[in-house]
């Protein structure tokens, strides 16, 4: 695993920040009637004209600056024509490259219409990420961080977690070492260094863990057809978890979106 300098967490923070600003710029755009491919084109633009290039357009041939997964669609699905319709999962994950750094994030967004059954798997799955992201911290291993994604989402709530896609280590390389599951056991796993610098992606499942592949051979599903969620911090790991990305810009977005539902993290309550 690559160790970054503290100079070098600075410069990608920036791409971790531009990243969250593009997905505000898909705040403020998404909505029924639109398609996952104008979403594409308008992170492609941002990014563009931010000096960035987007992470994933060519990564093992991907054809698209975002990956957008719709309702029982978990994640790497192909930005298409189709339009959303109201009560909509959408997931959307974004890369960005910028002075030798990737960023990554994702943000599930409840479309209008949305059911209060997938807006509390929004809530949850996003609440588990500040679960996991607590425990990044150089005392603790690789399976503190899956052990509290997992009891969160799984004994307290009964959702699925996604075991075959995993978060990861990130820097000049958008996957690096190491693996950062959302399972495991506490004070298992490879010791978290100072410096270190990942991507914690909670992937959960309404309904079971189980996935496969869409035939487009990119697209993961769920088994049972049910919705999924996937929200992504990048976090640089020390005595407390350094948070390189933020939920603020989207947040913001959505509260002046009146065709998304805001989807702050679980708190114990419907809101
Ligand atoms: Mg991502
Ligand atoms: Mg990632």
């Amino acid at each position: 695993m690559v160790i970054k300098s503290v100079e070098e967490v600075e410069v990608l923070r920036k791409s971790s920040l531009l990243v969250s600003k593009t997905l505000a710029e898909i705040a403020k755009h998404i909505k029924p009637g639109v398609s996952g491919l104008e979403l594409d084109r308008i992170a492609e633009d941002f990014l563009k004209d931010h000096g960035a290039s987007p992470s994933f357009k060519g990564y093992n041939g991907f054809p698209n600056a975002l990956c957008i997964s719709v309702n029982d669609e978990v994640v790497h699905g192909i930005p298409n024509d189709k339009a959303f319709q109201e009560g909509d999962v959408v997931s959307v994950d974004c890369g960005a490259y910028m002075n030798g750094f990737h960023g990554d994030q994702a943000f599930s967004f409840a479309l209008a219409g949305a059911t209060q059954e997938v807006i509390k798997l929004l809530r949850v799955t996003r609440k588990s990420l500040e679960l996991g992201v607590e425990k990044a911290t150089s005392s603790n291993r690789v399976g503190d961080i899956g052990c509290a994604v997992q009891n969160f989402c799984e004994r307290q709530h009964g959702y699925g977690v996604v075991r075959e896609l995993v978060g990861h280590g990130l820097g000049s390389s958008i996957h690096e070492e190491p693996e950062i599951p959302n399972f495991g056991r506490k004070g298992y796993g490879r010791r978290l260094l100072n410096g270190l610098v990942i991507a914690i992606e909670p992937m959960i499942n309404l309904g079971s863990r189980r996935v496969r592949l869409a035939d487009d051979g990119w697209t993961i599903k769920t088994a049972d057809g049910k919705p999924s969620a996937h929200f992504e911090h990048d976090v640089a790991v020390g005595l407390k978890a350094d948070i390189l990305t933020t939920f603020d810009f989207v947040d913001e977005a959505i509260a002046k979106n009146k065709n998304v539902i805001e989807v702050p993290s679980w708190d114990g309550e419907e809101k």
